[in-house]
């Protein structure tokens, strides 16, 4: 899995600037779906459509422009001898899965132990956003976020837990409704010390609204 996972943890786009298709030929691609599907893209209502998606697209994957790295890199020193565990919960996103390309809605908690450096708490939500924006799977998401907190911030450990529901086991195949997938990573004292691990779990529940 470390080999997946581990060159996109904190690279930007996978593909270079030069080697991406035109505006032009990315609404040409959604006209063809359209025509594909049944429909005839010269219709009204479909006029503007390839421009609306290409522009969709350019924002529902702008994570593949963005370094997670670069979020974590401004980090708090003085946190006033502050140690104890940092747990940012119910970090809701939006992604889409590599597999159809269909909406993954869903939430990531997260838990790290500082060694002495501290981030502000929107970083992690912003890590969260930028591996959400591109194309994913829910493990290699889970695993990215963890390894790039560990990798930048360098603390104890870190814990993360991600709860999705996946639109294309919805919306086509087995069309389960409702299905939560959970997935989780845990680094250093969270994956050594089944008591920080504890502690993470009770915390995360006693944060927890009934
Ligand atoms: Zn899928």
């Amino acid at each position: 899995m470390d080999a997946i996972v581990k060159p996109f943890a904190t690279s930007t786009a996978v593909v270079t600037q030069a080697d991406r298709p035109s505006q032009t030929e990315a609404e040409e691609a959604v006209r063809t779906l359209l025509r594909w599907i049944g429909e005839d893209p010269g219709r009204e209502g479909l006029l503007d459509t390839p421009q609306r998606v290409a522009k969709a697209y350019r924002e529902m994957f702008s994570g593949y422009e963005r370094d997670p790295a670069d979020e974590l890199g401004r980090t708090f020193e003085e946190v006033a001898g502050f140690d104890d565990m940092v747990i940012e919960r119910d970090i809701y996103f939006h992604s889409h899965c590599e597999h159809h390309m269909v909406p993954i809605i869903g939430k990531a908690h997260i838990g790290y132990l500082p060694d002495g450096r501290v981030v502000g708490l929107s970083k992690l939500a912003r890590v969260v956003d930028i591996f959400a924006q591109r194309l994913q799977t829910q493990e290699a998401m889970t695993a990215q976020i963890a390894s790039t907190i560990q990798d930048v911030l360098n603390p104890r450990g870190v814990a993360v837990i991600v709860e999705a529901e996946h639109m294309c086991m919805a919306m086509r195949g087995i069309r389960k409704q409702g299905a939560t997938t959970l997935t989780s990573t845990f680094t250093g004292v969270f994956k050594d010390g089944p008591e920080e691990q504890a502690r993470f779990f009770t915390l995360l529940r006693a944060g927890a609204k009934a």
